[in-house]
């Protein structure tokens, strides 16, 4: 068991370590307000321009874009217009070949 003497150390390195804690907290915040996010937004601003969001969302949709064979999953039936989805030789609708 442990001793009074034990007891009152555990329960002040606690409180303490929780004292220390919560000042660590305070610290990352007082950076993230005045340091980090200052920091963050000057080079927002500096490099992530709406010009340059622009050409990112672009080069992201020519990059992403399907090529090929993805392209022609959906096709129309050259008689009745019936969309066709995936690769069929026959139209579903009307028969006819595609
Ligand atoms: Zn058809």
């Amino acid at each position: 068991m442990f001793s009074l003497g034990i007891r009152k150390v555990v329960v002040i390195s606690l409180v303490g370590g929780i004292f220390l804690l919560g000042n660590a907290w305070f610290v990352v915040n007082w950076l993230q307000e005045n340091g980090l996010i200052g920091w963050a937004d000057g080079l927002k601003s500096t490099y992530l321009t709406p010009t340059a969001i622009t050409i990112i969302v672009i080069l992201m949709v020519l990059l992403v874009r399907p090529r090929g064979e993805s392209a022609k999953l959906i096709q129309r039936c050259p008689v009745c217009e019936h969309t066709i989805i995936g690769k069929k030789h026959y139209c579903s609708d009307c028969g006819s070949k595609i």
